[in-house]
C-alpha cells in the first residue's frame, strides 16, 4: 500500500482573516492524492473549515494551550479546536520557542492536551544555525524529543507528524543539502523504531520549501511529506508541492 505523503501548509500570521478566506478558495482547486493540511491562525479555523467542506483538506492549529480549560486569557483550548473542525495541530514550532520561550516542558503539556481529545499533532524540531556549526544536530533534535517519548510511546492509536525543520532555514531562503535532511530523517527513523513502537509515525521536512526545491527532498526514501510555511499562502506558488508524488 501507498505510504501516506503529507502537505501541511503554515499560514502563520501572514493572513488577515478575509485573506485567510480567498487564501483557502483557491486550495479547493487542489487535486492531490496526498493529505493536505491548512493551518490559518486562531480566528479564522472556522471560516476556512467552512469553505473547505466540500474538499478532503483538513484543518490544522498552529499551536494550543498546554491547560485543559480555565483562566488563560488569550489561549484555546483542544477541546475548542477539536469542536471548531480541527484534526491536526502544530507544537513546538521554533517561532513560538523563540518568541514565546516555548520550553520542551510545556511542549509536553501540549502533547498531552492533543493525545486527550485525539487531535493529531506535528511536532517540530530543529537545530539553530549554532548548533548546526557545533556538529550537535542530532543530539540537539534527541533533546527535544526525548521528553515527549513517555507520551509518544503509549499512544496506540493516533498517526504523530515529526517535522524537521532546521531553525536556519526557516524563511531565510537557505536550505539544507538533500544529503543533510536524509540523514537526520534516516536517524530520526531509527530513533522512531527503537522508542516508538506503536503510533504510526510520519517523518517531514520544512525550511523555506518551495516548488524547485521539493522534488529534490521527495526523492528522500524516510521522507513523508512536507512542512512549508511561505510559499504555502500562494497556492499558484505551492500546487505544484501540493500534488507533488513520491
Ligand atoms: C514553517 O513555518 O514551519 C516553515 C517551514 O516556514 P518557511 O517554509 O517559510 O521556511
Amino acid at each position: 500500500m501507498q505510504r501516506e505523503f503529507f502537505f501541511v501548509a503554515n499560514w502563520k500570521m501572514q493572513l488577515t482573516y478575509m485573506q485567510s478566506i480567498a487564501c483557502a478558495k483557491a486550495y479547493t482547486q487542489v487535486c492531490s492524492k496526498n493529505t493536505v493540511i491548512v493551518c490559518p491562525s486562531y480566528e479564522s479555523l472556522s471560516i476556512v473549515k467552512q469553505e473547505l467542506k466540500e474538499t478532503t483538506i483538513a484543518l490544522g492549529a498552529q499551536d494550543i494551550s498546554a491547560y485543559a480549560s480555565g483562566a488563560y486569557t488569550g489561549q484555546v483550548s483542544a477541546q475548542s479546536l477539536k469542536e471548531v473542525g480541527c484534526s491536526y495541530c502544530i507544537i513546538g514550532h521554533s517561532e513560538r520557542r523563540q518568541y514565546n520561550q516555548e520550553t520542551n516542558a510545556l511542549i509536553v503539556q501540549k502533547l498531552e492536551q492533543l493525545l486527550r481529545v485525539s487531535i493529531i499533532p506535528i511536532i517540530c524540531v530543529g537545530e539553530t544555525a549554532a548548533q548546526k556549526q557545533a556538529g550537535t544536530t542530532l543530539n540537539d533534535i534527541y533533546a527535544q524529543l526525548d521528553p515527549l517519548l513517555p507520551l509518544l510511546s503509549k499512544s496506540i492509536s493516533t498517526k504523530i507528524l515529526i517535522a524537521y525543520e532546521p531553525v536556519w532555514a526557516i524563511g531565510t531562503g537557505e536550505q539544507p543539502t538533500k544529503e543533510e535532511v536524509a540523514a537526520v530523517l534516516d536517524a530520526l527513523d531509527q530513533y522512531i523504531k527503537k522508542n516508538i513502537s506503536q503510533a504510526s509515525v510520519f517523518l517531514l521536512y520544512g525550511g523555506s520549501v518551495i516548488a524547485e526545491t521539493a522534488p529534490v527532498y521527495a526523492d528522500i526514501q524516510t521522507l513523508d511529506g512536507f512542512l512549508v510555511g511561505g510559499a504555502s499562502i500562494d497556492f499558484q506558488k505551492c500546487k505544484n508541492i501540493v500534488s507533488l508524488e513520491k
